[in-house]
Order: C-alpha cells, then sequence, then structure tokens
C-alpha cells in the first residue's frame, strides 16, 4: 500500500519539484534552503508554514547538525509528518447504525466520484451501503449517482426532477433504517443561487435528519479539490460558516503541483483530513496516512 502512494504521488508537480531540487543542490547551503522554501510554498503549504519550517532547517544547519543532505531531508520529513499527524483521524462508520455521512463540497470537485468510492470501499468491508441522491439542483449528478450504484450493487435512493433535497435525504434515511443498513451516504448540491439558498438548505437537511436520528449526520465529510490549492482553503473557510465540517477529503492529488494545500488545511483547520483521492477509479481513495503521503513526496 506504501508504494502505491508513491507511485501515485511520486508523479506530482511537487514531488517532482522537491527531488529536482535536491539533485541540483547535493551540497548543504543556504541557496538550498532558499529553494526548498520557494518549492514549498508554489505548492501551496503556505507562506508561513514554509517560512517557519525552513527557518527552523536553516538554523540547524547553521549550528552543523546535519551531516549532509540526506540528514536534512531526514528532518524535514519528520517535521512535514508532524504537521499532518494530527489531522490523520481515520472516519470510523461503524459507531451508529446507520451511520450517517452528509457529504459537501462545491461542483467539480470531485463529490460524486468520492461517493462511488466510499460506497465501493464500504462494500468492501462487508458493509451494507444506502446512497441518497440528495443532489436535485443538477440532474446529471443523480444519473452520475446511479451509476455509481449499479456498478457497486449500492441501492440509490432519488426522487423526480426538482425534488426537494431534504425530501430525498428524509426518505433516504427512513428506507437504510426499515432495511438495517449500516451506513448512508447522502449527496448535496454543490451550488445554490446564493449562499443563504445552500445554508437554508443544508440546515434543512440536517433538521429533518434528526427527526429519525437525533445524533445524524454523524459526519459531514466536505470534498475538497487539491488541484486548487490556496483556493481550497477558501472554500472550507465558506463551508465553515454554513455547516458544522467534520472532516475532508482532499482529491486529485495525483499529478498536482499544489498538493502541499494539504499542509496549508491541517495547519489552518486542524479538521480531520479523513481520505485522499490519487485517482480516478474505485480502489483509488486512500484513509489519510501522514507518512505514506509525506513519503510519497520526498526524493
Ligand atoms: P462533483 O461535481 O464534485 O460531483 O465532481 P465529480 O465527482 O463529477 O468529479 C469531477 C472530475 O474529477 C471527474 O472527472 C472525476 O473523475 C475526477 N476526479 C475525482 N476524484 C479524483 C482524483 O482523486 N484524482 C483524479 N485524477 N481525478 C479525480
Amino acid at each position: 500500500a506504501r508504494r502505491s502512494w508513491r507511485e501515485r504521488l511520486s508523479g506530482s508537480g511537487f514531488a517532482k519539484s522537491l527531488s529536482s531540487l535536491f539533485v541540483r543542490h547535493p551540497k548543504l547551503d543556504d541557496d538550498l534552503l532558499d529553494e526548498l522554501e520557494t518549492a514549498l510554498i508554489t505548492a501551496d503549504v503556505g507562506v508561513e508554514a514554509s517560512t517557519s519550517l525552513v527557518e527552523g532547517l536553516r538554523q540547524r544547519m547553521h549550528k552543523r547538525e546535519f551531516a549532509d543532505s540526506a540528514a536534512l531531508l531526514a528532518s524535514l520529513r519528520a517535521e512535514l509528518i508532524a504537521l499532518l499527524k494530527p489531522v490523520e483521524r481515520p472516519l470510523d462508520v461503524g459507531t451508529h447504525a446507520p451511520f450517517v455521512v452528509l457529504t459537501v463540497g462545491i461542483n467539480g470537485v470531485g463529490k460524486t466520484t468520492t461517493i462511488g468510492k466510499l460506497a465501493r470501499r464500504y462494500t468492501d468491508e462487508g458493509r451494507s451501503v444506502v446512497l441518497a441522491a440528495g443532489d436535485t439542483f443538477r440532474a446529471a449528478a443523480v444519473e452520475q449517482l446511479k451509476t455509481w450504484g449499479d456498478r457497486n450493487k449500492v441501492a440509490v435512493i432519488s426522487q423526480g426532477q426538482d425534488a426537494d433535497s431534504a425530501s430525498v435525504i428524509f426518505d433516504a434515511l427512513q428506507t437504510a433504517r426499515a432495511r438495517g443498513v449500516q451506513v448512508m451516504i447522502a449527496d448535496t448540491a454543490g451550488r445554490l443561487h446564493t449562499q443563504g439558498g445552500l445554508m437554508d438548505e443544508l440546515g434543512k437537511i440536517a433538521r429533518v435528519m434528526k427527526k429519525l436520528d437525533p445524533a445524524a449526520p454523524h459526519e459531514v465529510l466536505m470534498v475538497i479539490d487539491g488541484t486548487t490549492g490556496q483556493n481550497a482553503i477558501n472554500q472550507v473557510r465558506q463551508f465553515l460558516q454554513i455547516v458544522g465540517v467534520t472532516g475532508l477529503v482532499v482529491t486529485k492529488l495525483d499529478g498536482t503541483a499544489k498538493g502541499g494545500v494539504v499542509f496549508a488545511l491541517a495547519r489552518e483547520f486542524g479538521l480531520p483530513i479523513r481520505y485522499v483521492g490519487l485517482g480516478e477509479t474505485a480502489t483509488d481513495l486512500r484513509t489519510f496516512d501522514a507518512e505514506a503521503f509525506v513519503d510519497g513526496l520526498l526524493p
């Protein structure tokens, strides 16, 4: 499993820029650290985090704590892992039945794909799953969800066009409870006409869920696109004003030059990063693993 992270991430722009840097600068000097700082900032690790990380390394280098660049690299690895460890908190869907996951996030980030991948993962683990087609704003979203459902033999609860999202999700939760299903994953609209509209809708969804289970939703999972860098940070900030996000999924980390955003997210919000998307197929959603992620990026 470790090797597969490396395979997926080593081709990413971020990993490439880090490894070429250590090839071009075999010697330990300030140039190496300057370029490292630039590489981290360019990858959207965030200016503050990048600067403080590199300054720490610089002081230790000047104190001659590193014998060679391999020693510096080992220290960089440890510090990057330390930044991510606090957000490595996997989602346990076994604590309630049905465990209700409400997925949120703007269109195009990979929300529907992620729901499909989750359905596959939980079924592979031997759990029963129901999907709720709550993105009633976009007809294509319902169809896409049904395709994932068919492929993985998972029931998708939907209603006709222009159905009310809260009503679809209420229905689905009722069905899930009646059938003794273990996990329900609800899709929601990625954009309504206004932020107020989205807030009202998500609020209503949470309210109707609570009629059936006062503890639901058990997870509000926000999906963000890792290729959008700093913009992903702004999206999380906006959604936190709308709904109580409890976990993140960062998608499309395969191949992006902006993978540093994972560090920025960890630092900025401290929200658990539940999963990361490392590709388009059903098995490309991984439980977030700080060490595997960092090792995939470093040379
Ligand atoms: P939604 O609008 O948020 O529901 O987005 P979709 O689920 O339709 O995904 C948008 C595009 O992103 C699709 O082409 C997906 O195949 C692609 N995608 C989703 N997750 C990943 C990922 O982890 N890696 C890559 N490379 N592509 C992804």
